[in-house]
């Protein structure tokens, strides 16, 4: 399979959220959408699967994306708790009955999967840590089991070894991002065969300090790197997403700058790529 994009906000511009939010905010703006399709185009990405935005904007780009050759996938939104993280990206429940309609949402604003925020980011310009609470695993488990009973599969935004642990025990399909994952971790993706999206470049692309510290994104790559490489040996399935339109992840290149990070680990991504098509 050639270059994919397992993960990438094609809403947001690489720069800044707000400038993005701004120009997008009142209709999605065609013009942005179709400079990024012949970014990722340009660079050999053939098959993009958004992590969504609450501008309508990936669904614009999935109408577009035949236009460059490009197989399109989308969540439309991210579906939050309302409180937590995730409301950049999409839209909050507040209950079982409130994620229920946003699935009815998602599916009638032609979803392909949906995508769910089971914890926060990484806090770089403090510790590194991971930020504000995270869904319990019984919650999740409510959460993909309404998904799955109308069709999708589960993408999973996670971070923290046992926020990963939850959601795969919960039966996500992916977990992206997937930060400060364990050994316990590792061994569920590979028993669960769920695809782990690791989003390297997020990190790799800003080590240079002068937008976060230097040492705690470092450290952080050293870690998720070592992770990595032990998963791929166990056989888990990792997938080639950059989180294109992140700080300093321009969408297309985003891809293959992730492409050629997690090669130079020596972790082949065939596999999961292809599962990432196969199921989302
Ligand atoms: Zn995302």
């Amino acid at each position: 399979m050639s270059l994919i994009e397992a993960h990438g906000h094609i809403m947001a511009n690489g720069v800044s959220y707000a400038q993005a939010a701004a120009l997008h905010r009142d209709a999605p703006d065609e013009a942005a959408v179709r400079a990024a399709l012949a970014q990722v185009r340009d660079c050999g990405v053939t098959f993009f699967r958004d992590g969504g935005d609450k501008f309508g904007v990936s669904q614009l780009a999935k109408t577009l994306a035949p236009e460059y050759g490009i197989i399109y996938r989308t969540p439309v939104f991210i579906l939050h708790r309302e409180g937590f993280y995730g409301s950049m990206y999409g839209f909050g429940y507040r209950d079982m009955t409130g994620a229920r309609a946003l699935i009815a949402e998602a599916r009638r604003g032609g979803a392909d999967f949906i995508k769910i925020a089971v914890s926060g980011m990484l806090d770089f310009d403090g510790d590194g840590g991971v930020t504000g609470p995270a869904l319990p695993q019984g919650e999740i488990a409510e959460l993909v089991k309404l998904a799955n009973g109308e069709g999708f599969a589960v993408m999973a935004h996670c971070n923290g070894a046992e926020n990963v642990k939850n959601a795969l025990l919960a039966g996500v399909s992916s977990i992206e991002h997937g930060f400060y994952t364990d050994a316990d971790g590792v061994a569920l993706m590979k028993e669960t065969g769920a695809v782990w999206v690791p989003t390297c470049v997020t990190v790799a692309n800003n080590l240079d300090g002068s937008r976060f510290p230097a040492a705690t994104m470092r450290g952080i790559l050293e870690k998720h790197a070592e992770t990595l490489k032990y998963a791929a040996k166990r056989g888990v399935l990792i997938g080639n997403g950059s989180d294109s339109g992140a700080y300093n992840v321009p969408h297309g290149r985003g891809a293959a700058d992730e492409a050629a990070f997690l090669a130079s680990l020596g972790v082949d991504t065939g596999a999961g790529d292809a599962k990432i098509a196969e199921v989302f």
